[in-house]
């Protein structure tokens, strides 16, 4: 997808700071932080969002979910937990139409969840 910000995030063609890579998913540093430790993960392969998620392989949805729980445990967020969340379409607000998971931790986060 030539205009998709996130896929020339993937590309390097737009810089980020990386915190995880592997052959399915990449993760970054979110831009705008709304908690002390966010950082998104998305597939390399463009897919809108959840709701299109079944146009991923087995392979790429396994290893999407996968590279969540790695990039988490790299962050250090695997013992004191953390908070994923994926907006999807305009009711969810979400803004970059390429499927990504938010994590969030750091923090005792809200337990309001919207
Ligand atoms: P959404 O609202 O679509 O779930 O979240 C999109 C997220 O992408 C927002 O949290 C926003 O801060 C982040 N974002 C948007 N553009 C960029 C960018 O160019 N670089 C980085 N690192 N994050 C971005
Ligand atoms: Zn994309």
């Amino acid at each position: 997808m030539d205009s998709c910000i996130f896929c020339k995030i993937i590309s390097g063609e737009i810089p980020s700071t990386k915190v995880y890579e592997d052959e399915y998913a990449y993760a970054f540093k979110d831009l705008n932080p709304q908690a002390p430790v966010h950082v998104l993960v998305v597939p390399k392969r463009h897919v809108k969002n959840l709701t299109e998620a079944s146009k991923l392989s087995d392979n790429e949805s396994a290893g999407f979910l996968r590279a969540v729980e790695n990039t988490a445990r790299l962050l250090g967020l695997d013992e004191g937990g953390y908070r994923v969340i994926m907006n999807a379409g305009e009711n969810g607000a979400q803004t970059v139409m390429h499927l990504h998971a938010h994590i969030l931790g750091g923090a005792k986060l809200s337990e309001k969840m919207a």
